[in-house]
């Protein structure tokens, strides 16, 4: 059986899935169907302790507590809509740092946006998370466990992932296919690959990877801008990637999935949210039949970017469905509790954990 001498780190064995779990646990000395009751308890039961997980054996137990992590993750404050509507999550990461999740209710289910990044390099003029850069990348386990806290927090299913939060997704690729692998596997929380969003700011290479691997979900581009001129001055990546590289990167998505990509398009007072700018972006996506999400953006200390008038939000909705292309504007919600991404995290970082922790108020 195991030697139970304390490795310097412990293995993240929450990030291995099934096959690599057996492995691990074969060459401690253990039959393969113990990994699956790790497994299990971890994915399903969606425990915290290996202490938890009482159908594996002491010995096995206390080994794995001291040389394996299965969860080094607490829950630094939890904010609610008055609505009840939208929960937002700030989580405490074992190396100090901490990340940003909401959790949606729809009529058709639950929705949860996870971070996948600490910071982001991606620098959105528009973006709180941006602001400090990035710091690092999240594990499949860091991203799961963002999920399995709001399941075990609100006691209800979630049913749809929208990979949205803080950070560029195609920046971690390997990680977050990964967790979309085992976020939607049968022997885990077994949640649609249909219902799975990555939403990136357009980056091609990722865009055209992602669409090789086919894994059944979908894509959602940033472009917030229907030129490139005017999308440089919000996004810097737009220096990286033309928006025609992005078009054709989006219809091979299409041509390889079968699956529409949908673009997302933050609405700024003043900087993109003009009768021209739907008409030009009309013009721009009349081809693609994509549907665009209008976001009225939630307005962040640092910058000075405000929110355009709902006025002019419905007459940018109609202008695009005029041209027949599908445009919904997201729901509004969460701006009484600090909703915009990355604002949390900013805020803590200029609270004590203590003060932070006191402002939680879900469940109350
Ligand atoms: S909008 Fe997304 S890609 Fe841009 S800085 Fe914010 S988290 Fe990064």
């Amino acid at each position: 059986m195991a030697d139970i001498t304390a490795e310097e780190t412990k293995t993240d064995i929450k990030s291995m899935n099934r096959q690599e779990l057996r492995a691990y646990v074969s060459g401690l000395g253990y039959p393969a169907y113990r990994a699956d009751q790790l497994y299990h308890g971890m994915h399903v039961k969606l425990k915290q302790s290996v202490q938890e997980i009482s159908n594996l054996p002491k010995d096995m137990r206390s080994f794995l507590e001291g040389n394996a992590e299965i969860a080094d993750f607490e829950t630094l404050a939890c904010l609610e809509s008055e609505k009840k509507d939208t929960k937002k999550y700030l989580f405490g990461l074992g190396d100090g740092n901490a990340v940003e999740s909401v959790w949606m209710r729809y009529r058709h289910g639950n929705s949860v946006c996870i971070s996948s990044q600490v910071g982001c390099r991606m620098g959105c003029d528009f973006c709180a998370s941006g602001i400090g850069g990035l710091v690092r990348n999240l594990t499949p386990a860091e991203m799961l466990e963002e999920v399995y806290a709001i399941t075990r927090e609100t006691g209800e299913r979630v049913s749809n992932v929208v990979i949205m939060g803080t950070g560029e997704p195609f920046d971690n690729f390997d990680s977050v296919v990964k967790f979309i692998e085992m976020v939607s596997s049968a022997d885990g929380l077994n949640i649609s690959r249909r219902n799975i969003t990555v939403s990136t700011c357009g980056i091609v290479p990722g865009i055209i990877k992602l669409a090789e691997l086919d894994l059944g979900v979908t894509l959602a581009v940033s472009l917030h801008a229907y030129s490139d001129e005017k999308r440089r001055e919000i996004m810097p990546i737009a220096n990286r990637y033309k928006i025609k590289e992005i078009l054709d990167a989006c219809a091979r998505y299409f041509e390889l999935t079968g699956r529409r990509v949908s673009f997302e398009y933050s609405l700024i007072k003043g900087v993109n949210d003009s009768e021209s700018d739907a008409q030009s972006l009309a013009e721009l996506l009349k081809k693609s039949r994509s549907h665009v999400n209008l976001i009225p953006v939630n307005p962040v200390k640092e910058r000075n970017f405000r929110r355009s008038d709902i006025k002019n939000v419905l007459q940018f909705q109609q202008i695009l469905e005029k041209k027949g292309i599908n445009a919904t504007i997201r729901r509004e919600m969460g701006s009484d509790i600090d909703a915009a991404c990355g604002q949390l995290r900013r805020s803590y970082g200029q609270n004590t954990k203590g003060e932070m922790a006191d402002e939680g108020i879900c469940g109350n």
